[in-house]
């Protein structure tokens, strides 16, 4: 009888061995950074390894996104999804961007794909997966980021997406059907090795569309309608609600402008806006985007324009299963020392949001931390220095926590999953996000 302890060595061992094949894996991804639903390269790169490591999978899933299954040797027991995110972001001054796209690794999830095949090749050891029940269900998901949400609309037009998240997409897909919980480790900046703990912020998306009416705008500027100025006004409406934003809350209201007019001599009749709304908790999400609808009507009403807020669901609050927290925190003490694991409150909430806090609306998971990087998250600095950390050690702790859940006939895994109380089913989830996605029309002349 192999003991957990020795089942856990030889999955350290076989990463350690293949551990500089492991890195490459994330630098190639790296080197082809690609957004959300066109992770093709990345996608072909991940079927690459799958297939080298003899795991059986389904592809093309929202697109570029792939689920594989390996079911272990000792019998039948619940499923545990690892996953890695195949998507990148757009910064344009990031070191590593791609020159036609603007894509680049900002956000560091090229270390996922990484750490998600790495934690694999330690499982798949022969007597490591003959040893547990139940299945691992290694997943690529695509489009974690939440960005060119013109693009992403344009793909639910064509019937490509219905969610702009790749796991939402995943969730209504069904890929998330027959998992009964999951793990991820993303990279961060923060001074430790590895971290967990903490929740997320949830967020609303918005795509705002301003229509005025061009006109010469030295002849006939009496003639037109200032769809920028119209724009300008609502977003200093939206400013002077900032006040009512409260502290415990987290709320992050931002955005950017796509399209400003078309010509600098023609009044502008045409300006874009992607917006976001985010907060800790779902009443605050609703009450501060329906304050930013209203202070975007505001601008089209002092000019007379018209605005179009499309609404989108984005993504609901993380939140971490205790179970697997304690557990992955032994392990991850086990590879990177006690003063090198940072366990965060349940109340930290770093300020972001991920599509991760949609599934653990319906299931039990983790989403731990690794460091390696230095810079800002999202900034042109973000890079990664230590692929030792950002890799391979997430792989050693993810593949260890596995093994906890699945060995000693998956044991452990039956009582996370019997006990955990997910805050929505699958159905409560879908209809609470498709209530989100609501389009105003507002024309100011009329009002
Ligand atoms: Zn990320
Ligand atoms: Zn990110």
């Amino acid at each position: 009888m192999t003991t957990v302890a020795e089942l856990k060595q030889a999955a350290i061992t076989a990463i350690e061995t293949r551990k500089d094949e492991i890195k490459d894996i994330a630098q190639q991804v790296l080197n082809n950074p690609e957004t959300g639903f066109t992770e093709q390269k990345t996608a072909s790169l991940v079927k690459k390894h799958f297939d080298a490591l003899g795991i059986s999978y389904q592809d093309s899933l929202a697109i570029t996104g792939i689920k594989g299954k390996v079911a272990g040797g000792a019998g039948p027991g619940p499923a545990v999804a690892v996953i890695g995110e195949l998507d990148s972001l757009r910064v344009l001054e990031h070191p590593y961007h791609d020159e036609v796209t603007g894509a680049a690794h900002a956000c560091g999830h090229h270390c996922q794909i990484g750490s998600m095949i790495g934690a694999m090749i330690g499982l798949l050891t022969p007597n490591v997966i003959q040893n547990l029940s139940g299945s691992i269900v290694p997943i690529a998901v695509p489009a974690e980021e939440f960005i060119e949400v013109e693009r992403r609309m344009n793909l639910r037009e064509e019937g490509k997406v219905e969610f702009m998240g790749g796991k939402q997409e995943f969730i209504k897909l069904g890929v998330f059907d027959d998992v009964d919980m999951a793990m991820i480790c993303h990279t961060t900046s923060d001074k430790f090795k590895l971290g967990i703990g903490g929740t997320s912020n949830g967020h609303v998306v918005k795509f705002v569309q301003y229509t005025g009416r061009g006109a010469h705008a030295g002849g006939a500027p009496h003639m037109g309608i200032n769809a920028l100025n119209a724009a300008m006004i609502g977003l200093s409406a939206v400013n002077a609600n900032r006040e009512t934003f409260r502290e415990q809350d987290t709320v992050r209201v931002h955005g950017i402008m796509t399209r400003g007019g078309d010509a600098v001599s023609a009044v502008p009749s045409n300006v874009t806006l992607e917006w976001r709304v985010r907060g800790g908790n779902l009443d605050a999400i609703v009450n501060n985007s329906s304050k930013v609808d209203r202070s975007f009507r505001a601008g089209a009403l002092a000019v007379g324009a018209k605005v179009s807020i499309t609404n989108i669901a984005g993504y609901m609050p993380m939140r971490n299963n205790k179970t697997l927290q304690n557990m992955f925190t032994v392990n991850a003490t086990d590879v990177v020392g006690k003063e090198n694991v940072l366990v965060r409150p349940d109340t930290h909430n770093g300020g972001g949001s991920t599509d991760m806090g949609d599934l653990a609306q319906i299931m039990p998971l983790i989403h731990p931390y690794c460091g390696g990087a230095t810079g800002t998250g999202h900034g042109k600095d973000y890079v990664i220095q230590d692929y030792e950390i950002a890799v391979i050690q997430p792989a050693k702790a993810m593949a260890m926590t596995v093994i906890d859940l699945l060995s000693e006939q998956a044991v452990k895994a039956v009582e996370v999953k019997t006990t955990d109380k997910a805050p929505m089913t699958k159905d409560q989830y879908l209809k609470f996000q498709r209530e989100r996605n609501q389009v105003t029309e507002f024309d100011g002349s009329k009002a």
